[in-house]
């Protein structure tokens, strides 16, 4: 068996070990920035279907490479407002709006397209260097977004600090947890936490992730 096919593997059983405890499925975005378009496909081959990608003109390339597959892509990456028609056009999901600026632009850019499926990056740790949506400033993105004709609020995405101190990590989750669990409340449409990396995904599921990104524990180090 592959390197590659393993870790998925070993990394689906703990969230099927955890799905089984919570019954809510949980969900994996294998994060394919700085990796190979060939281990793209080795992942495929081994069974996964979701992949994230942070740099627009990398992963166009590695679309246009494996269009044979039916691949559903994730837009995780910092997102500059005159690369919006060009990520609608190339992704199904994007998990990291943080302003309506780019709401908009990539709202007005799918009027021939399918609908986007789209998650508010929260600012978790609330540095003022961190990218993300303030937390006081989620509710009027979030009805921007629903009230959008193109554009389908899914839920919520955050990268926690960048520490290994458990404690912070759960908290930053828990707050997390809670802000979705309103947002459910108030709009149908929002089904997804998008929390947990390949340090922290067990952490992350444990207080309410149902999504999970993780690129290193599957791949290796990036190139
Ligand atoms: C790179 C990246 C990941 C994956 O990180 P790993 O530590 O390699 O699992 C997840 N989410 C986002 C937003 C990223 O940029």
């Amino acid at each position: 068996m592959s390197e590659i096919k393993k870790n998925i593997n070993s990394i689906k059983e703990k969230l099927n070990l955890h799905t089984s405890k919570v019954e809510e499925k949980i969900r994996m975005v294998a994060v394919s920035k700085g990796q190979d378009q060939s281990k793209i496909r080795e992942a495929f081959d081994s069974g996964q279907y979701i992949f994230g990608e942070n740099y627009l003109q990398e992963a166009i390339n590695k679309q246009e490479a494996l269009t044979d597959l039916s691949i559903e892509w994730h837009f995780i990456g910092p997102i500059q407002s005159n690369k919006c028609k060009l990520i609608a056009e190339s992704f199904s999901w994007v998990q990291s709006i943080d302003r309506i600026k780019v709401a908009n632009k990539l709202n007005d850019s799918l009027k021939n397209h399918a609908s986007l499926n789209i998650c508010l990056q929260v600012n978790i740790s609330n540095e003022d260097s961190k990218s993300g949506v303030k937390i006081n400033e989620i509710d009027s993105l979030a009805k921007y977004i629903n009230d959008s004709d193109k554009l389908i609020l899914r839920g919520l995405m955050a990268i926690p600090s960048n520490t290994s101190d458990e404690e912070i990590l759960r908290n930053e989750y828990k707050q997390l947890k809670v802000i979705y669990e309103d947002l459910k409340k108030n709009y149908s449409s929002v089904d997804t936490l998008s929390m947990g990396m390949s340090n922290d995904y067990l952490l992350a599921i444990e207080n309410g992730a149902n999504l999970v990104r993780i690129g290193s524990k599957i791949f290796g180090k990036r190139t």
